[in-house]
């Protein structure tokens, strides 16, 4: 019933309408209420912190839409230590697009991480940072681009590159700021760090061109920088990708200033995996912080969510298919 009302609101193939001197933009097909409505089927299962029935009842609903889009879904499972060294069960889901004739070829991977922070560690009053984060931007959004993305492909009749679309499990399980015990390291993105070892261990795992992360893109003030690790390891891809961004007209949300390094699960695809992966993130370095007002409190909600902003996402992403 979705996916009627969806394709009645978005024709599939959008044109710019071009000014005197702009050249005609072909725009990728997207649909920006799709993802809108993704987002907020994600919210209303609650907080999809690890090993809570939200999050689980989510895992279940996000393997039946990349299912229903056409995708064969593994569902990798794992252990990986917590902030304490205690083991805390993942499970990333993978969608694979492509065809037997496709499959030899190397795959594009898009992910973003369907978990939310368990706590809100950025609240001003200490007892509200035992609360769950939301998680519309931080988490939802990129979900909802990339199952948009996903039903997209299912639409096309054929994909000449292969698609993996992965949702990665723990990404925002990092030690919380509340935690008084003894530090220890790489307790962010569990997920992608438990699929990049993984990959790392199979030679005849299948071979990636490069990779996207999305994570919180969903503001309507969104602010992309070049983010550092993604310079480091991935600047042809970050450059080409920049580059689209501006032909379809998001230059100042996808903007040319060079941000620090952010470990997101981009970090660990390149640096575990060797794939060159781009991390699409919010990280507006004209402010103090970096981090947007809402980040890790409870004020991570739908109201927060622009859908110009994704659709801006999306036809980028889309662009690279
Ligand atoms: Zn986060």
């Amino acid at each position: 019933m979705k996916k009627i009302l969806y394709l009645i609101l978005c024709p599939l193939v959008l044109l710019t309408a071009c000014g005197k001197k702009q050249a005609v933009v072909s725009r990728p097909p997207f649909c920006s209420d799709s993802a809108y409505a993704y987002i907020e089927k994600q919210m209303s299962f609650g907080p999809r912190v690890p090993n809570s029935a939200a999050h689980m009842q989510c895992a279940v609903w996000l393997i039946d839409q990349l299912r229903a889009c056409g995708a064969e879904v593994e569902l990798q499972k794992g252990f990986m230590p917590d902030y304490r060294g205690a083991n805390q069960q993942i499970y990333n889901i993978i969608g694979h697009f492509g065809t037997p004739e496709t499959a030899t070829r190397p795959r594009i991977l898009l992910g973003a991480h369907y978990d939310t922070r368990p706590w809100c560690d950025e609240e001003a009053d200490y007892n509200d940072r035992f609360y769950n984060v939301p998680g519309a931007n931080d988490g939802a959004s990129g979900v909802g681009v990339l199952l948009e993305v996903a039903r997209q492909i299912g639409l096309k009749e054929k994909l000449s590159t292969p698609v993996d679309i992965i949702f990665f499990d723990c990404e925002d399980m990092g030690t919380p700021g509340v935690y008084t015990g003894p530090e220890r390291e790489d307790t962010w993105c569990l997920g992608s760090q438990l699929w990049a070892t993984n990959y790392s261990r199979q030679p005849s795992a299948a071979s990636y061109r490069f990779g996207i992360v999305l994570d919180m893109v969903g503001a309507p003030d969104a602010f992309f920088p070049l983010e550092m690790y993604s310079t480091t390891y991935a600047q042809n891809y970050q450059q080409q990708i920049w580059r689209s961004a501006e032909q379809l007209g998001y230059g100042a949300m996808f903007s040319s200033q060079q941000s620090y390094p952010i470990t997101d699960d981009h970090y660990y695809i390149n640096y575990i995996a060797g794939i060159p992966c781009v991390d699409v993130i919010h990280y507006d370095i004209r402010n103090a912080t970096g981090f947007p007002h809402w980040w890790h409190t409870r004020k991570d909600d739908m109201s927060n969510i622009s859908r110009s902003t994704l659709q801006a996402v999306g036809e980028v992403v889309m662009s690279q298919l």
